[in-house]
C-alpha cells in the first residue's frame, strides 16, 4: 500500500474546496479486492447534506460517506460527480474513491446538536454506502450506532450485500426508530449483470440479503432498477426477476427504467457500441429526446411489473409494509442541487410512474442526441 501526504495528491485542492476540509490523504492499494483503487481520505467538516428546498425528493437530509463507487455500474449517473473533482467519469469513478473518514463521529456530534430536529435521513442516495470501500473503512457501523442512539429515522438503499454485516445494528435501530431498507436489483440475468454491474454482488446474492433482512425482522423492499430496454425487459426476463424478488420475501417491488444522464450516457453508449452495436439505433430512438425513456415505455414496464407483483403476491396486501424506503418514486422534477448526485436507483426520472399509476406532469425533455462515445481509457474494475 502506498500513502501520500495531504499536499501530494493532485486532487487535494479541489477536494479541500468542495468539502471544506484541511486534510486529504491519498492511499493507493494493491491488496486483493482493491487493486489499483485509490482512496482519498478526507476529514469533512459536515456529513449531513441538506437537499435543497427546490428538490422534490421526499427527504431533506442525506448522509453520504463516500464519493465514487467501485461497484462500477456502467449506467451510474453519479459518475458525473467526479467531473467536479477533476477526475474522469469512467475508470476514475470506479477507482478514485473519496472517503469521509470522520463521518461517524461527525454525525454523532451533529445529531446531538440542539439544532437538530430528528428529521429522516436517507442513505445510499448519492453512491452506495455498502460498496467495497466499506469493507476497509467500516464507517457504517458508527453511522448506524449514532442513528440508533438518537432514535433517528433513516432509510438505506444499496446494491451491496455487506449490509448483512450490520444486521444487528439495523435491527436495534428499527426497534427505536422508523427504518426503511431497500435493495436494488434490476434484473437477474447473469450475463447482463456481468456486463453492466461488474463490481456488484450477483443479483441472487442481493436477493439472499433481502431474505436475510426479512428473516431478522427487517422488512426489505426491492427497487427493480434499472430495467434495461431491449436487454432486460422481455416478458420472460421481467417475470423471472419479479418471481425471484417475490421468492426472496421482498415486501415491495418498484420498477425504474434505465435513464441516461450526461456522465452515464457516454459510458453506457460506449458499452452498448462494444457489446450490442445493433441496438444503438433503437436506443437512439428511445432516448433521442432526453435522458429518460418515453412515458409510454415507462408505463408499460410499470404495468407489467405490477401485474407480476400481484401474481406472485408481493406487496402490502400480502405482507405488512415496511417504513418507507428512500422513496423510489417521488414526484418528478429536478431532484439535485446543481452538481450533486444521488444513487441512480433512488432517483426517479421525470415521468416515472408511481405505484398508483397516477401520472404527474413530466419535465419537458431536452433535445439530446445519443451518440456512441469511446472512453479515453479502458474501464478498470
Ligand atoms: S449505481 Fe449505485 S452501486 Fe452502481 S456504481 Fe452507482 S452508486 Fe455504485
Amino acid at each position: 500500500m502506498r500513502a501520500r501526504q495531504p499536499d501530494d495528491t493532485p486532487y487535494a485542492p479541489t477536494v479541500r474546496a468542495l468539502f471544506g476540509t484541511d486534510a486529504v490523504t491519498a492511499r493507493t492499494l494493491d491488496a486483493p479486492g482493491f487493486h489499483g483503487t485509490t482512496f482519498h481520505e478526507i476529514r469533512a467538516r459536515s456529513v449531513l447534506d441538506r437537499v435543497p428546498g427546490a428538490s422534490r425528493m421526499p427527504y431533506e437530509w442525506t448522509v453520504n460517506p463516500y464519493r465514487g463507487c467501485a461497484h462500477a455500474c456502467v449506467f451510474c449517473f453519479a459518475r458525473k460527480s467526479h467531473d467536479r473533482l477533476g477526475l474522469d467519469t469512467g475508470p476514475g469513478f470506479d477507482t478514485q474513491i473519496l472517503v469521509k473518514v470522520n463521518a461517524p463521529e461527525l454525525l454523532a456530534r451533529q445529531l446531538a446538536s440542539s439544532r437538530w430536529q430528528g428529521a429522516h435521513i436517507a442513505m445510499g442516495t448519492d453512491v452506495d454506502c455498502y460498496q467495497q470501500a466499506e469493507e476497509r473503512y467500516r464507517l457504517m457501523p458508527g453511522i448506524l450506532t449514532a442513528l440508533r442512539d438518537r432514535a433517528n429515522p433513516f432509510s438505506l438503499l444499496t446494491k451491496g450485500t455487506l449490509i448483512l454485516r450490520d444486521l444487528e445494528l439495523l435491527a436495534q435501530a428499527a426497534e427505536v426508530a422508523e427504518v426503511g431498507v431497500s435493495v436494488s436489483v434490476g434484473f437477474t440475468d447473469e450475463a447482463l449483470w456481468r456486463g453492466l454491474e461488474p463490481g456488484t454482488p450477483a443479483p441472487h446474492r442481493r436477493l439472499d440479503a433481502v431474505r436475510a433482512l426479512g428473516a431478522r425482522g427487517i422488512p426489505c423492499g426491492v427497487l427493480m432498477a434499472p430495467v434495461v430496454p431491449f436487454l432486460g425487459d422481455s416478458p420472460e426476463q421481467l417475470r423471472a426477476t419479479v418471481r425471484a424478488i417475490a421468492e426472496a420475501g421482498a415486501v415491495s417491488v418498484t420498477p425504474l427504467v434505465l435513464h441516461l444522464r450526461p456522465g452515464a450516457r457516454e459510458w453506457f453508449t460506449a458499452w452498448l457500441g462494444r457489446h450490442h452495436p445493433g441496438l444503438l439505433g433503437r436506443y437512439e430512438r428511445l432516448y433521442g429526446s432526453g435522458p429518460y425513456a418515453p412515458h409510454w415505455y415507462q408505463r408499460r414496464i410499470t404495468r407489467q411489473v405490477h401485474e407480476l407483483a400481484a401474481e406472485f403476491g408481493i406487496g402490502p396486501v400480502h405482507r405488512s409494509a415496511p417504513p418507507a424506503p428512500p422513496a423510489p418514486l417521488p414526484p418528478p422534477g429536478p431532484v439535485h442541487p446543481p452538481g450533486a448526485h444521488q444513487h441512480p436507483a433512488a432517483v426517479p426520472p421525470p415521468g416515472a410512474v408511481p405505484p398508483s399509476d397516477v401520472l404527474r406532469p413530466r419535465v419537458p425533455p431536452q433535445p439530446t442526441r445519443l451518440r456512441p462515445a469511446v472512453p479515453t481509457r479502458r474501464k478498470v474494475t
